[in-house]
């Protein structure tokens, strides 16, 4: 890969715009990154506002009809070869993500795994059929296609980086969309190398831009754009409502996929040793940065002692550093830690953890130990807000109705996991807790085809499945008198 992201270079690399097949500098300035496995500077990413997200619409525009008019085939082959491409890559983009994240290993390669997945799951769709033909009359001929927007603009977070970039421009650009991007301005690396592949595999300029710089530089004017037909918003749920103003205003539709406190419910009959792991990778997974993490344990009274007991010591054996990652900034490194004191002033138990960690070779780094507080209420703040790191809530709940109860006492609705052996409980259960996906005895198996999405604060519209290529594209009705 023809990359200008080098790793470990003794100076601060600069990384720069991609837009219509290209590197662009920066017109002016660039942002310090901090390296949060270290503490010190490290990447200066380019800081680019209107005129940038000007120009990438404009390549955009240009390749917009070439690239929906191209035949499906020669789509499904580029979008293979992308995916391809960053397999051939992955232990580059791996360490290209850990470079941004600190994240360990094993978890960036399961997430670069995860981002080829995505091209080759949307590229394998692109013969899907487009609409239907409807019997309206015997002498009309009636039948429905599906268009893309023609613009997509995509914003995402910094946690799983190229994996939520990729879970958005596939499905955008397989409906036929060209596609404009904005990385989180922390982890912007392996979005723009996604961008360089799919030049080098043959992908026409200006199909995939991505443009660099803070939220309010360069996020707002993507959404304020008046060629930008349709946003695809990944991260928090305050941007998410400042983001759904100007498209009310703009009458733009929006996927949101905002964050979550997801329940992992964990009934008296379910294999406890299996639940216990799965709970303790639930919260630790990405240093618990994740809007999926399983963050409030609800664990039916009869069994709370024993199984808590397994949760701790499953959750001891995570070790920071190269099991736990650290957390992504200065400012998110302190939030978490100001949540120890909340649970402190709440009365909540501290079972484990509490505090930060130190990792050898890496003192000055943003690490956390992982943390269980235990008989916990729902009410509390540690239960209610999306803290954003390893920190798990213990809520013991008595019978299946008021597991349901606790559940749905939340402002979010991401997933739900419920452990137990006894499959009628399990559908009743799912029928009633409001998310938008259910794992029974297994935690969030992350897969492509299972769509993915929110209810209440956790967002709406859908990413992953084929119900992510109908929220990139709009329904035509063609009807002819015959
Ligand atoms: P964030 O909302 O601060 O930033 C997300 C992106 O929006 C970044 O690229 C940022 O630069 C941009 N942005 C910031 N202000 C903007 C503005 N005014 N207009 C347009 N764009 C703007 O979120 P974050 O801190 O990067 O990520 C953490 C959050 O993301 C958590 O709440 C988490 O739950 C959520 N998240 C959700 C999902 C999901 O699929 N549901 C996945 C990952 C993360």
């Amino acid at each position: 890969m023809n990359t200008q992201t080098k790793i470990d270079a003794g100076e601060l690399e600069k990384l720069d715009h991609w837009i219509g097949g290209k590197s662009v500098a920066a017109a002016e300035d660039y942002l310090e990154i901090t390296n949060p496995m270290t503490g010190a500077p490290g990447l200066l990413v380019a800081s680019g506002g209107k005129s940038e997200v000007d120009a990438a619409v404009q390549a955009a525009s240009a390749a917009a009809k070439g690239w929906r008019k191209m035949a499906a085939a020669e789509r499904g082959r580029l979008m293979l070869a992308l995916a391809n491409k960053i397999r051939e890559n992955s232990e580059l983009l791996a360490e290209m993500e850990r470079a941004d994240t600190g994240k360990p290993m094993a978890g960036a390669r399961a997430e670069i795994e995860g981002s080829a997945a995505y091209f080759e799951f949307y590229g394998s769709l692109v013969y899907l059929p487009t609409g239907d033909i409807l019997d309206v009359a015997p002498d009309q001929h009636v039948f429905t296609k599906r268009e893309p927007y023609g613009i997509v603009g995509v914003i995402t977070p910094w946690n799983l980086p190229m994996n939520q970039a990729a879970r958005a421009i596939a499905p955008a650009l397989v409906a036929g969309n060209v596609t404009v991007a904005k990385p989180s301005e922390i982890t912007s690396r392996t979005t723009i190398a996604l961008a360089q592949m799919a030049t080098e595999v043959g992908f026409p300029d200006g199909v995939i831009n991505i443009v660099l710089g803070t939220g309010q530089a360069v996020g707002e004017a993507i959404v304020s754009h008046d060629r930008i037909r349709k946003v695809a918003f990944t991260g928090s749920v305050g941007v998410g409502r400042a983001i759904g103003r100007i498209a009310a205003e703009r009458i733009i539709p929006l996927t949101l996929e905002l964050g979550g406190k997801s329940a992992n419910i964990v009934f008296e009959d379910a294999d406890q040793d299996i639940a216990a792991a799965e709970a303790v990778k639930g919260f630790t997974l990405n240093a618990g940065q994740v809007c999926s993490a399983g963050t409030r344990l609800l664990v039916q009274r009869s069994i709370y002692d024993a199984f808590m007991k397994k949760v701790v010591a499953e959750a001891q054996k995570v070790k920071p550093g190269e099991g736990l990652g650290p957390i992504i900034t200065p400012a998110q490194f302190k939030r978490v830690q100001e949540y120890f004191d909340v649970a402190d002033k709440d009365g909540a138990e501290c079972l484990t953890g509490g505090a930060v960690a130190t990792v050898e070779g890496h003192e000055n780094g943003f690490y956390i130990q992982p943390t269980v507080y235990g008989h916990v209420d729902n009410d509390m703040r540690i239960a209610q807000e999306e803290i954003f790191g390893p920190v798990l809530v213990a809520i013991p709940f008595d019978d299946e109705e008021d597991a349901i109860r606790i559940t749905n006492d939340s402002d979010y609705g991401l997933i739900g996991t419920l452990w137990t052996r006894d499959v009628s409980r399990a559908l009743r259960v799912a029928d009633e807790i409001e998310v938008g996906q259910v794992f029974v005895n297994v935690w969030n198996t992350m897969s492509v085809q299972t769509p993915f999405g929110g209810h209440k604060n956790s967002g709406y519209g859908r990413e992953k499945g084929i119900e992510a290529i109908e929220h990139y594209s709009h329904v035509k009705s063609v009807s002819i008198k015959i």
